[in-house]
């Protein structure tokens, strides 16, 4: 009996396979490769001494995935797979649509067809809008974003309620990720975006390491405690375990539902370029900067759900998720290349 995970060379993906493995679970990944390095799978090997099986396949495709499940017993599927870019979202929407509704479209109709009841999505606190005041629970109304990218996020949960409600027997979990950051303890995997990166960390990272010249701060004017954007920073080894709690949660439930998973605590901007400098013992050049569109002032977690439901509570410190996010990126200084 194996997990499958779409789109598990990715970050989050391949910190879950990881989990996953040592918790004792057989695992299967599916991916394009369309943002991954085909090397994760044998840094997923050095780690934890497994090769997962692999599957290089468009999840989108049926045939492709049917071909997954005719090969294997597939017990439950993480849906990783999908575009995550907000900013290319909205230059090139219908890409996020057909990639990320098709991909999502295509497992659930496999996983009916082959009777696979146990679900897990990678869903977002994008779907809690701006109009909602942190810390964000799920009982809260989502809403509609400004990009593509969040408004898939969106629909996906409600494809999944719908499907969810016209079989008794599936269990589904929406995981609500805040901000994942991090990287393994090894330095052998972590987050290698293509080109510059939109995401605060990446961006800390490379400018550390001499790529970038300076970090631009989007933002000192919000109504937050040093005027910087506040967010609920979560170390990506605390999130994938997160979906080890998730699966197993849903392995033996039925019925769907939304999960936060972050810390339950807010830090500023400049409060994680500061916590970088003293974890590292770098300076960061900083530029202050007017906000960047579309940004809210202020997201952080109601963690308890995820406590009382899951038993999983994030534990590694901010301080961790820096000194962490550092030693991928010093030895890694090129991504996987
Ligand atoms: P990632 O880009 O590193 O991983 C996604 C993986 O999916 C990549 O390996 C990519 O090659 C693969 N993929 C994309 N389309 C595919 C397709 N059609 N068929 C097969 N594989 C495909 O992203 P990530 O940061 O690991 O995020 C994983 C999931 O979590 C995504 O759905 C993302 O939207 C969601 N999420 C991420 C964050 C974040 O901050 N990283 C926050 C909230 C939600
Ligand atoms: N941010 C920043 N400079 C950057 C990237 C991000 O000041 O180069 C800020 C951004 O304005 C927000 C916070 O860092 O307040 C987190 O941004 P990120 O894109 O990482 O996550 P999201 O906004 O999607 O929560």
């Amino acid at each position: 009996m194996a997990i499958l995970l779409t789109g598990g060379m990715g970050f989050i993906g391949s910190h879950t396979a990881v989990e996953l493995i040592n918790e004792g679970y057989e695992v299967i990944i599916a991916d394009n490769l369309s943002n991954s390095s085909p090397k994760v799978l044998e840094r997923i090997e050095t780690i934890t001494g497994t090769k997962p099986l692999f599957y290089e396949i468009d999840v989108a495709v049926k045939k492709d995935v049917e071909k997954v499940f005719d090969e294997n017993k597939i017990e439950g599927v993480v849906h990783f797979a999908g575009y995550k870019s907000v900013p290319e979202s909205t230059r090139i929407p219908l890409s996020y649509y057909r990639n990320n509704i098709d991909t999502a479209l295509t497992v659930l109709e496999v996983m009916k067809e082959r009777d696979c009841r146990t679900f897990v999505f990678s869903s977002s606190a994008t779907v809690y809008g701006d109009k909602n005041k942190a810390p964000f629970n799920e009982e809260m109304p989502t809403s509609t974003s400004t990009n593509a990218y969040g408004n898939t996020k969106l629909m996906i949960e409600q494809i999944v309620r719908d499907f969810s409600a016209s079989w008794e027997d599936f269990s589904a979990v929406l995981l609500r990720y805040f901000n994942p950051i991090g990287a393994h303890p090894s330095g052998l995997i972590g987050e290698a975006p293509d080109g510059i990166p939109n995401n605060l960390m990446p961006y800390i990272t490379q400018t550390a390491v001499g790529v970038r010249e300076f970090l631009g701060v989007f933002g000192t004017d919000y109504d937050t405690p040093d005027g910087t954007g506040v967010r609920d920073f979560i170390h990506v080894v605390d999130l994938a375990r997160g979906h080890v709690a998730a699966i197993g949660y849903a392995l033996k439930s039925k019925g769907t539902e939304a999960v936060n998973l972050g810390t339950g605590n807010g830090s500023s901007v400049l409060e994680v370029v500061h916590t970088f400098e003293e974890a590292n013992d770098l300076k960061i050049p900083v530029k202050l900067l007017p906000r960047r569109p579309g940004d809210v002032a202020t997201s952080f977690a109601l963690a308890t759900k995820a406590k009382e439901l899951l038993g999983w509570e994030a534990k590694l410190t901010l301080f961790d998720m820096c000194k962490d996010s550092w030693n991928w990126q010093k030895n890694n200084p090129k991504g996987y290349n």
